[in-house]
């Protein structure tokens, strides 16, 4: 697939970069003018999968977030959260409505089901012990529609 523009930048894993990598994905995505909802949605899919990373990839450890932000043809957006963290064992059922590890620290379960309806389309890959790939595209509405 052509790419007509991207950014890579990396992290480490703070909770303060959640803001940083909202802030950097708008940036880019000015130059595809998108509507003020399709940003909105876009900065909260990419908040919830760096804060996966943040939280569960390196629970209680350090470890570098790298975030990929691409322009691709027909006003589609594609967006790439990878950790090298602890991994996901069962991404079905990560991915289910509700399921969450972590419910003492009152997290929902519901990052996979927000980035999922924010989005068009979501692709997770793990491998328990090498960390997470966390894909993500949107077509932006053509300007007239
Ligand atoms: P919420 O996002 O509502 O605060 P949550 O983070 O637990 O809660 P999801 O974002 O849907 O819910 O993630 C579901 C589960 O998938 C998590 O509880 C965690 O076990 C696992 N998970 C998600 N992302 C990662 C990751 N990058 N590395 C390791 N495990 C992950
Ligand atoms: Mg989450």
């Amino acid at each position: 697939m052509k790419i007509i523009n991207e950014i890579k930048f990396t992290m480490p894993s703070l909770s303060v970069n959640e803001g940083a990598a909202r802030a950097v994905v708008s940036s880019f995505l000015i130059q595809a003018d998108p509507t003020v909802e399709e940003l909105s949605d876009i900065r909260t899919a990419v908040s919830e999968a760096v804060t996966n990373a943040v939280v569960h990839a390196y629970r209680g450890s350090k470890g570098v977030i790298e975030l990929t932000v691409r322009l691709l043809p027909d006003r589609v957006i594609y967006i790439r959260v990878k950790d090298k963290g602890c991994g996901i064992t069962d991404i079905k059922q990560a991915m289910e409505p509700l399921f969450t590890t972590a419910p003492e620290e009152e997290r929902s379960g519901l990052g996979f089901s927000v980035m999922e309806s924010f989005m068009d389309k979501l692709t997770v890959r793990s491998a328990a012990g090498k960390g997470t790939s966390v894909t993500m595209r949107k077509k932006l509405k053509s300007h007239g529609d």
